[in-house]
């Protein structure tokens, strides 16, 4: 949270672009175009905002990217715009790891990638501070917390699609 401390102390850096749009489901974080979208619920939501706000974070600190020697194979996760960029994002990565872990037990070996996906990994990804998914929510709160100027500090970054 280097780059947030910075902010605090009134440094400038470079900062995403925000897109809020009706026609986004779920709120994401493109780290090949360095830049959020945002439902117009979730915009509302300091906490939401801050999570993604935190992706970004991770991404220009080298945080997010998958590991240089780790694993080249091509997630099968549904292909989000989030996913299609694994390359740019470990996400893809550590989802394929967990779903190849439990494709490894007996009774779920002929279930779709993408329905365990759904039905698990996606969730337990949140509970899990090493993965990128579960490191923003763990700091989501405090982020939101610690800056309640937050929201107007993004507001100025918004694009409306
Ligand atoms: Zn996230």
């Amino acid at each position: 949270m280097a780059l947030l401390y910075k902010y605090q102390k009134g440094e400038t850096f470079k900062q995403p672009t925000v897109y809020v749009s009706d026609k986004v489901e779920r709120s994401y974080y493109h780290p090949v175009e360095k830049t959020m979208h945002l439902s117009p619920k979730d915009a509302k939501d300091k906490e939401i905002v801050a999570h993604e706000y935190i992706h970004y974070l991770q991404d220009i600190s080298g945080d997010m990217h998958a590991p240089v020697n780790g694993p080249v194979k091509v997630p099968t996760i549904p292909m989000t715009d989030e996913a299609s960029a694994y390359y740019y994002n470990r996400k893809g990565l550590e989802a394929q790891d967990r779903i190849d872990y439990i494709k490894g037990i007996k009774e779920f070996r002929f279930v779709p990638d993408d329905v365990i996906y759904d039905k698990e990994v996606d969730n337990m990804m949140y509970d899990e501070p090493s993965t990128i998914e579960g490191s923003a929510y763990k700091r989501q709160k405090n982020v939101a917390d610690e800056h309640p100027g937050f929201q107007d500090f993004y507001n100025n970054f918004i694009k409306r699609k």
